[in-house]
């Protein structure tokens, strides 16, 4: 996401003093502030970005590097999955800007920043963990997709290892706390001018150390296992449905849940079907004089029944004729379906017998001339 320039986030210009400065952000906390907007994605967003704009601002160091290099003189500290702890000196404000406001303020500051950052307590690391939700994309055929199917998926995802009970270690053993990060799972690094807080390597931000890795799963918890189920697809699905079975996705760790497994169906195309929502489309030839003097056409249908029609006298070329109910059954009520709708395509022979062209020419001496034909706009035909 492109970030806003701090002056602009803030409404005021760059000779702002520091009381502007303050000023300016306290009106906008205040309205974004997201205890006034419960569950407002954007409020909560506008007071991250004032209250990021305001940490560099009112800093006398961070502001002149912010003026002169931009986002780039203090991306190091600002960029990145911004800690909690980054933001300690807008934090430590807050009772001198919103006196007897400031109360609760360390609860949201946890929510919004996500927690933590060098504070242990803030963050569950090791905890319960939601499993990945997989994807599986499912190709069938364009029957199948109208009138519903039963597959099998097969796929392969990740399992709570039986060995270890998902927890990682041998069992007897247990985990222990990461010596080299004390448990916090972050360290400090010092890069030039500042201090950067990264993940711990030796426990991969954990904060915790596996000290016997289960044989099983080599301490991961989880083991790959193939996986095979019945999918039993609706009628009248399209292409891009997706349809998400709860739970089938892989093993959660620690004891969370598992995410889901997300069937993606992709339709085939049919070499005479076409379909739009409920409706179906088809094309069918017909003579030209069976267009003028109407006929009955009979055709295989995509269900396999035969259906026969009836192209009235006098049918244009390019008419659609409408059969009701003979479309894509509705998924919730597959008594129920669209309607088919067939085109009519009027043949004109390109060879004809000498008998054929005699009554051709009969029937054009009958013919009422048009002595000058005038042009008629391109969409009026057919219909
Ligand atoms: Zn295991
Ligand atoms: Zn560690």
């Amino acid at each position: 996401m492109a970030k806003r320039d701090y002056y602009e986030v803030l409404g005021v210009d760059k000779s702002a003093s520091i009381e502007d400065i303050k000023k300016a952000y306290r009106k906008l906390a205040i309205k974004y502030h997201p205890d006034k907007n419960p569950g407002d994605k954007t409020a909560e967003e506008k007071f991250r970005e004032a209250t990021e704009a305001y940490e560099v601002l009112s800093d006398e160091k961070k502001r002149p590097l912010y003026d002169q290099y931009g986002f780039a003189g203090v991306d190091e500290q600002m960029g990145g999955g911004a800690g909690g702890a980054q933001y300690s000196h807008a934090f430590h404000d807050f009772a001198d800007i919103f006196g007897s406001m400031g109360g609760g303020f360390s609860d949201i500051f946890d929510g919004i920043f996500g927690g933590g950052g060098g504070r242990s307590s803030g963050r569950k690391r090791g905890g319960p963990s939601e499993g990945a939700s997989l994807r599986y994309d499912l190709n069938i055929s364009f029957k199948e997709a109208v009138y519903g199917t039963k597959t099998e998926l097969r796929y392969r995802h990740n399992e709570t290892c039986s060995e270890c009970k998902g927890n990682g270690c041998t069992p007897g053993t247990s985990k222990r706390t990461c010596p080299t990060c004390n448990g916090i799972g972050q360290i400090r690094r010092s890069a030039g001018f500042f201090a950067v807080q990264q993940p711990c390597p030796d426990c991969s931000g954990t904060g915790m150390k596996i000290e016997k890795p289960c044989r099983a799963c080599g301490g991961r918890g989880v083991v790959e296992k193939s996986k095979q189920m019945t999918l039993n697809i609706p009628c009248g699905v399209d292409n891009g449905k997706r349809i998400s079975i709860p739970h089938q996705g892989d093993a959660g760790e620690n004891g969370g849940p598992a995410g889901d497994l997300m069937v993606i169906i992709h339709v085939e195309q049919h070499p005479y079907f076409e379909r739009d929502g409920q409706d179906l489309y088809c094309a069918i030839p017909v003579s030209f004089t069976q267009a003028i003097l109407g006929a009955e056409i009979s055709f295989q249908a995509l269900d396999a029944h035969t259906i026969t029609f009836s192209v009235p006298a006098g049918t244009p070329n390019g008419k659609l004729l409408k059969i009701r109910g003979k479309g894509v059954p509705y998924t919730a009520n597959p008594d129920k379906a669209g309607d088919l709708y067939v085109k009519v395509m009027v043949q004109i022979p390109s060879k004809i017998s000498s008998k054929e062209k005699d009554l051709l020419e009969q029937y054009m001496s009958l013919e009422r001339p048009t002595d000058r034909p005038s042009l008629v706009r391109i969409d009026s035909l057919g219909n």
